[in-house]
């Protein structure tokens, strides 16, 4: 038995780690020359470079149409404006995701009902969504959350039946695939983040896709106020208002970051499958012991976890004697890697969600304009128990150090017992309201 190095023993991670193992995105004098390019004509503000972005994108996912944003956050509220959210309606997320997923609906005098998610997929759970249903229920938010697909399947029939829009944000997973299909154009529309911290990094920047006509029209009369006009917009019913933004935003991209998202783009696929090929290898090292289990889906139906982006394992404290994940994290810290408990904090525990009167009306704005007090479905149970930690992001199959890091969790899993005492707490309330750009090396 080896002895654990938060014990004194000698750390499993020794000798240096090439940078290359870790480091993200990958800049090429390609990329420069892009972002260059557009500095030195002074076309920062321009549309030229942006609109082949979006006409490449659109091609690469397979969707009709593209629209490009200042950031993630504004494209999933554009997404919510184009499915038709207003006043009191409802928009069904789960709560185990990052704010810019849901609070925005508050901007459109709309609400938040959370679904509880899937254990194995953390995704949100179709089974639950039928509870989260009312009157006033317009659209399902899901996450393809730690670049799991969910599963769309039977969220599309659960939609179908109800009648209720489907919005994917998949930040998370861009260039995934669900039984073959692209994750963000199987729902009504996608929408994402193309933010520095992401799979896909272009600096700061979010896309919407869809094939959806009056949904794209929406989604471009909402913050595009240049493009609020007869060359880009058809829907009868919005002509009146060309040259306004609908939602008195702006949402135009700083096109340095739409130049490096074109030359990303050419080498994303094969950058990702290096990553999966990591990740993968990572896993099927630590299959079978006990108390850590991978969060991956299985490739042999066509799906896949793109670049896996901030991977986590599913943690089972039962099989270690009731070892806390917070004591399991630190002694694979001491064996030299950086990992945290938690994920992304429910959001339905902030205060946000629970009590805040942020537009002064004297009532909390989550039930504002609501006709019911939708905090009362907050019960998740999945969300509230379970239990996740961090793992390496490898971006490429570097076979022997991957190895040496599967070794510092094999470490800790099978020697728990020299941990137990200090570290038998059953739950740990650990996590975060967003993700820090932690550096594994
Ligand atoms: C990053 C992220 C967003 C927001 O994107 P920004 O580009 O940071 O505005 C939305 N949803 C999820 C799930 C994210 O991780």
């Amino acid at each position: 038995m080896s002895i654990l190095a938060i014990n004194g023993g000698k750390p499993a991670i020794h000798g240096t780690i090439p940078a290359e193992l870790f480091s993200w995105p990958v800049v090429t004098p390609e990329d420069e020359a892009a972002v260059l390019d557009v500095l030195r004509r002074g076309a920062m503000s321009g549309l030229d470079v942006t609109e082949k972005f979006e006409r490449e994108f659109a091609d690469w996912l397979g969707s009709k149409y593209a629209i490009g944003y200042c950031n993630g956050t504004l494209s999933l509220q554009a997404a919510m404006f184009a499915c038709g959210l207003g006043k009191g309606d409802e928009l069904i997320c789960p709560s185990k995701t990052y704010w810019a997923s849901c609070i925005q609906a508050f901007n459109m005098n709309a609400t938040v009902v959370f679904a509880d998610i899937e254990r194995d997929s953390l995704c949100i759970d179709p089974a639950d969504i039928e509870r989260c249903i009312g009157p006033k229920t317009k659209a399902i938010m899901v996450v393809h959350y730690l670049a799991h697909p969910a599963d769309m399947d039977a969220i599309m029939a659960v939609a179908k039946k109800h009648n209720l829009k489907v919005i994917e944000d998949v930040s998370h997973a861009q260039g995934g695939l669900y039984r073959g299909r692209k994750l963000g154009t199987i729902g009504d529309i996608g929408a994402m983040s193309l933010m520095s911290g992401k799979s896909f990094a272009t600096g700061e920047m979010g896309m919407l896709v869809t094939d959806n006509r009056e949904m794209y029209d929406r989604a471009m009369a909402y913050s595009h106020y240049e493009r609020n006009n007869a060359s880009y917009i058809e829907t009868e019913y919005l002509k009146p208002y060309f040259g306004l933004p609908l939602g008195g935003m702006k949402g135009r991209v700083n096109q340095t970051c739409s130049a490096m998202g074109r030359v990303q783009l050419k080498y994303y696929d094969e950058r990702c499958r290096l990553i999966r090929e990591g990740m993968n290898y990572f896993w099927d090292l630590l299959e079978g012991l006990p108390g850590i289990r991978a969060h991956r889906v299985s490739e042999a139906e066509g799906s896949n976890m793109a670049g896996w982006y901030a991977p986590h394992g599913l943690y089972n404290s039962d099989e270690l004697e009731g070892l806390s994940v917070s004591r399991f994290c630190e002694a694979v810290r001491a064996e030299g890697v950086s990992v945290s408990p938690g994920g992304n904090n429910p959001l339905h525990t902030h205060n946000v969600f629970k009590t805040a009167d942020i537009y002064n009306a004297g009532t909390p704005t989550r039930i504002m304009n609501a006709d019911r007090d939708v905090r009362e479905l907050d019960a998740l149970p999945v969300t509230e128990e379970l239990e996740i930690y961090s793992i390496p992001w490898f971006k490429r199959p570097m076979h022997s150090y991957i190895e040496m890091y599967a070794a510092a969790f094999r470490k800790v899993a099978e020697n728990y017992r020299e941990l137990l005492g200090e570290g038998k707490r059953k739950k740990s309330s650990d996590g975060r309201w967003f993700f820090y750009n932690d550096k594994e090396d």
